[in-house]
């Protein structure tokens, strides 16, 4: 399992190097995208292309390969193999036949960025890439509402302005986040500020909304604020019941001290959560 850089590539590790020069094939997600890079450092191996359409298929051969002595390199498009990228079904058929897999490690999109994202980092969740749909995306928030460690997400450029407006309702627009772009990049940009205030500057700028990216959100906070937490939002969802989202967030405000414009984005998200 060799990673490779994720845009610059002086990030290829010396071990990388030797491994992809020493073994007899690599294994590649898409040969067209690994070839230049290969080129670049002189690697003359041979390449096979596997990927999640072809995985499964060519599975046995590859494993009949290594049951004879041969020597495989997995490499992706970028980063580290298996990390949100194919060849998980292979490296555990590989454990369950005894071949041996080796990691040779290297950059990763989401550690690069927790690295340098100023959020705590004892803890966090790899997330992976959202749902697609916003009804989706919003039930899996708000699954991860209370998690306490920092969630880190992939996200796609196209969707990152609604990625963040949903993170926003559900999560809360003064959870702090960040997001890293194009990292190790010519036009590496990093930008740390509550959600609400991300999603802003991602909407005015649309340079913010090209390249790869990965979002970073803060863990809810600890036990005492996630009663207090808990106990508003079961009085904003009574309220819901019977009032307009408006009203119900500005009494949701008297009664609990909590700031009206959060509740108020609070109760929209609840009133347009998906039913079921
Ligand atoms: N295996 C890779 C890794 O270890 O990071 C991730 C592969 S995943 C298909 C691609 C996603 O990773 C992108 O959509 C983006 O979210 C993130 N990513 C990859 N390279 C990045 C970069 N240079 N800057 C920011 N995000 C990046």
């Amino acid at each position: 399992m060799v990673a490779t850089p994720i845009g610059n590539l002086e990030d290829l590790s010396t071990r990388a190097i030797h491994t992809l020069q020493a073994v007899d094939l690599i294994a590649a997600e898409d040969t067209r995208h690994s070839r230049p890079l290969l080129r670049h450092f002189g690697i003359k191996t041979a390449l096979i292309a596997l990927h999640e359409h072809n995985e499964r298929e060519l599975m046995p051969r590859l494993l009949g390969q290594l049951q004879d002595g041969r020597s495989i390199a997995l490499i992706s498009d970028a980063g580290t193999p298996l990390i949100s990228d194919p060849g998980f079904p292979l490296v555990r058929e590989c454990h369950r036949q005894g071949v041996r897999v080796s990691p040779v490690p290297g950059p990763s999109a989401a550690i690069c960025a927790l690295s340098a994202a100023g959020l705590p980092s004892d803890r966090f969740l790899f997330e992976g890439f959202l749902p697609r749909t916003h009804a989706a995306r919003c039930e899996r928030l708000q699954r991860l509402k209370q998690e306490p460690c920092t969630l880190v997400f992939y996200e796609s450029n196209h969707r990152v302005a609604e990625s963040l407006q949903d993170m926003r309702s559900v999560l809360g627009a003064e959870r702090p986040a960040l997001m890293a772009r194009e990292l190790t990049k010519l036009h590496e940009t990093l930008i740390s500020a509550p959600l609400a205030e991300l999603l802003q500057q991602v909407e005015a700028d649309p340079m913010q909304r090209k390249g790869e990216i990965v979002l970073l959100v803060a863990g809810a906070k600890p036990e005492a604020d996630a009663g207090q937490a808990a106990e508003t939002l079961r009085i904003l969802e009574i309220l819901l019941e019977a009032l307009p989202v408006k009203q119900a967030a500005t009494l949701t405000a008297r009664i609990t001290g909590q700031k009206k414009n959060r509740l108020y984005q609070e109760a929209l998200a609840l009133r347009n959560r998906p039913v079921g």
